[in-house]
């Protein structure tokens, strides 16, 4: 046969004959760095090269990476046990862990499932919801409401309740449940309130409350599906029309949690809480995966005392105690550094310099809000050759649809900060 034996292949011809990297092609695989390691607000490229990172992981590596006080909870927790099963055994990391969520998320959450990832986290919420209402001899309200241009994950459930768009729905129409879509929200976070931007949604909500179980939201920033930063009184408007048809509210802060608003919670910004709340991403401050969904006492007690009087979910590596220790150090560090006022650098940093290209023919739009800086672009971006672009400059950003954004580690310096944001308004303004 003429396969070459991967002992002859170099890393990158193995990776590109053999290993999927988020949506890609096989046939027409796309280019990868290879990562060597990482520190602080640095990758270290394989060739040498070392870039300042722009993506925190995907909102993930708030703390910055290879972070001593995070590695040193994982190396402890190893030394007593790195996994055990979670049926019928507990463990301090999960207890410890727990008692953080529920210490800092609104007061109504009490009730914490330790789920793998933050798509799971989301099929755990809403499957809440339909038992919910199943426990309530309901089973009619078995339907989510939601908001185009949202995101919330890539399994089936929270692909169902993605932007119908820019989602996926096309591909599995047939397979995903029919949820309802209010419009785009047209109020911005900076915005002047107005109150029309709602008028759909309360639409929705009035018309077929009877058939909805949850809303189900990203609180004040849609994320991967598109950026957008909307106005916190739509969220509280959400709150209340949801206590009034008594539908249940699940709060998606997968990315906005922990700090990256510039609240520690995206719903803070709106003074409400939500009835289930979803948690992942920065929760391990970007080392391992791990996400929770909380609930209210309502929620859960309810849940138990319907058929089957139990709530049926039960990952394998549930609680992993790695991933809790690590999670609980991250949040000690956040708690006790002084991220305010970080993120809040972060933010005058980015809107400073990024508002510099927002009259360029080539922009349609610059926002800043916490630690997310977005340049949306009039047209589609060439992913590849600016990625290539930017890491030549010495920066790790991935643009992606027509959005160059920046969400750098909280810890970033000035001059750190400054360097990310100038390159990406020097690339637009040479490019275009
Ligand atoms: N919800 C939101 C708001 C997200 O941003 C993401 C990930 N981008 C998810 C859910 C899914 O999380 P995961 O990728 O960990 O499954």
């Amino acid at each position: 046969n003429n396969l070459t034996p991967y002992n002859k292949m170099s890393h990158l011809d193995f990776d590109k004959e053999h290993i999927w990297h988020p949506y890609t092609s096989t046939t027409h695989p796309l280019p990868v760095y290879e990562v060597e390691s990482a520190h602080g607000v640095r990758l270290k490229l394989a060739d040498g090269r070392t870039l300042i990172d722009g993506m925190s992981s995907w909102w993930a590596a708030i703390h910055g990476y290879n972070h001593p006080v995070l590695n040193q909870a994982i190396i402890d927790q190893v030394a007593r046990m790195s996994h055990v099963m979670f049926g019928g055994i507990t463990h301090k990391p999960a207890i410890t862990l727990a008692q953080d969520l529920v210490r800092l998320t609104p007061p109504p959450l009490t009730k914490v499932f330790l789920a793998d990832s933050g798509s799971v986290a989301v099929e755990v919420a809403i499957k809440m919801a339909m038992q919910y209402w199943q426990a309530l001899k309901q089973p009619n309200r078995n339907r989510l409401l939601t908001i185009r241009g949202g995101y919330h994950g890539d399994t089936f459930g929270a692909m169902s309740v993605c932007d119908p768009v820019n989602g996926m729905h096309h591909l599995f129409q047939e397979l995903m449940p029919k949820h309802f879509f209010a419009e785009q929200i047209s109020c911005g976070f900076y915005d002047p309130w107005q109150d029309e931007s709602l008028d759909h949604f309360r639409t929705l909500i009035t018309s077929h409350h009877n058939e909805i179980a949850a809303v189900i939201m990203e609180p004040i920033v849609q994320g991967a599906g598109g950026m957008h930063f909307y106005h916190p009184e739509y969220l509280k408007q959400v709150r209340q029309l949801c206590d009034q048809h008594d539908v249940l509210l699940i709060l998606d802060e997968i990315a906005t949690g922990f700090g990256r608003t510039g609240k520690l919670f995206g719903c803070n910004h709106a003074d409400i809480s939500p009835d289930i709340m979803c948690v992942g991403k920065a929760l391990t401050g970007g080392t391992m995966t791990l996400a929770a969904t909380l609930a209210t006492d309502n929620v859960a007690d309810t849940i138990s005392s319907g058929d089957p009087g139990v709530f049926m979910h039960g990952p394998t590596f549930m609680g992993n105690p790695l991933a809790c220790s690590v999670a609980h150090a991250s949040i000690k560090l956040l708690e006790t550094s002084d991220w305010q006022v970080q993120v809040q650098a972060i933010e005058n940093g980015l809107s400073t310099i990024l508002n510099r290209c927002k009259d360029h023919p080539a922009v349609a739009d610059v926002r800043v809000l916490g630690g997310i800086g977005v340049v949306e672009m009039v047209a589609p971006i060439d992913v590849p050759s600016l990625q290539q672009i930017f890491v030549d400059r010495g920066v790790w950003i991935r643009p992606f649809g027509r959005l160059i954004y920046i969400m750098p580690p909280y810890i970033i310096s000035e001059q750190d900060l400054t360097t990310l944001a100038e390159t990406v308004v020097e690339t637009i303004t040479t490019l275009y």
